[in-house]
């Protein structure tokens, strides 16, 4: 693994929290995008293992548990961790100290109007007493992505209102310690002599996969997902708990609904597809139940080759080879969001010397 900063190509920031495993939400809002484009970009994976206590600091054994599943779901979706990096938050520094320079130059009431926070806190029950780090997460989630100055951001669409914010910090930054002008286009600001890209959000396919309440976005701290991980007899029955309302089998339906999100995210022959909805509308005497079963096959097929991938990682030697993996990648990462760091720095008059991070033996 590389320990210098080098890299020719363009690079991606993004990430996942450890607050549960992974569904098929995240495969169409974020990871099928990754898994592609590892080919093209550098890319980054961050487990956010330090914002995961924003919401279960109590849990700290959960969110070990949690960090080593997500990390063998992405590798078992395809992730390579010969060509990206896979990012343990709490070993990166510069992301700590980052979110306390962005936390100066955004206002208190900017990160609080945040849609995508306010929605979470509604959505997870945190009532009025959300800990002081829950909203410190928003400014924290633009020093992940800034601190390896990326190009492309892969999320689903509740992450765009964070990623906005992340490229109003980026701006302010330079405006505020770099050459670059108020009145720059965001594409200029790197020519002008700026420290950072003003990234941009790549929605996935599905941008928000409704979960299997038919409700609500897919969730993993709120129960109504398919897991990567799921046995076809578990997505099977999680389908035919979705409830559409529709009485029988000759009632015109609405293809507008949950279960036909489902047809479209995950059955891949178009004419399947056409066929499903022009019936179901017409209500050609076809159940939700028959519907149910073609989501399921498709469904099945998507996760199929990544069970045979994660069964290699299970147990004890699997999480032995995940931390080591992790712990292979620490330096690359801190390399790149060190050298951020020290440029930023550089930027703020704060250029006192360079340090070395670097890992010890286990
Ligand atoms: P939590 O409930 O803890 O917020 P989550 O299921 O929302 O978990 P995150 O770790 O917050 O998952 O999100 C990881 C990435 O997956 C983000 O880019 C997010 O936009 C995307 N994502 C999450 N859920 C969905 C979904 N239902 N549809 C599309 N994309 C999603
Ligand atoms: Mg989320």
């Amino acid at each position: 693994m590389a320990t210098q900063e080098s890299s020719p190509r363009p690079r991606i920031l993004t990430g996942d929290t450890p607050t549960g495993r992974l569904h098929v939400g995240h495969w169409v809002g974020s990871l099928e995008n990754r898994v592609r484009l590892q080919a093209d970009y550098d890319c980054f994976f961050l487990l956010a293992n330090m914002h995961a206590f924003t919401t279960r600091a109590e849990q700290p054994k959960d969110i070990r548990r949690d960090t080593l599943e997500i990390a063998k779901d992405w590798l078992a979706a395809g992730i390579d961790p010969e060509r990206s990096t896979l990012v343990l938050q709490t070993e990166i520094p510069a992301i700590a100290e980052l979110t306390w320079f962005f936390s100066m130059i955004v206002p208190f009431n900017r990160v609080m109007r945040n849609p995508t926070l306010k929605t979470e806190i509604e959505l997870k029950g945190l009532g009025e007493h959300y800990s002081f780090g829950f909203p410190l997460y928003a400014v924290g989630q633009c020093a992940d992505i800034l601190a390896f100055r990326p190009e492309l951001i892969p999320v689903g669409e509740d992450q765009v209102a964070h990623i906005e914010m992340c490229r109003e910090i980026a701006r302010r930054f330079n405006w505020t310690y770099t050459p670059v002008k108020p009145e720059s286009k965001d594409e200029d600001h790197l020519k002008e002599g700026g420290l950072f890209p003003i990234p941009d959000a790549l929605v996935g396919r599905v941008g928000r996969l409704v979960g299997t309440d038919g409700k609500n976005k897919m969730s993993k701290s709120l129960g109504n997902v398919i897991y990567l991980t799921d046995s076809s007899k578990e997505i099977k029955k999680k389908l035919g708990a979705l409830y559409t309302g529709r009485q029988s089998m000759t009632e015109p339906g609405d293809t507008g609904n949950a279960l036909f999100t489902y047809v479209r995210a995950f059955i891949k022959d178009e004419q399947k597809v056409k066929d499903l909805e022009d019936r179901y509308s017409r209500g050609d005497n076809i159940g939700d139940g028959h519907v149910k079963a073609d989501i399921a096959t498709a469904i099945d097929e998507l996760l199929g080759p990544m069970r045979e991938r994660r069964a290699a990682l299970e147990g004890e030697k699997g999480d032995a080879r995940v931390l080591e993996i992790l712990r292979a990648h620490v330096d690359k990462a801190n390399a790149v969001a060190e050298k951020t760091l020290y440029l930023a720095k550089e930027a703020m008059g704060l250029d006192f010397g360079r340090r070395v991070l670097g890992m010890e033996p286990k």
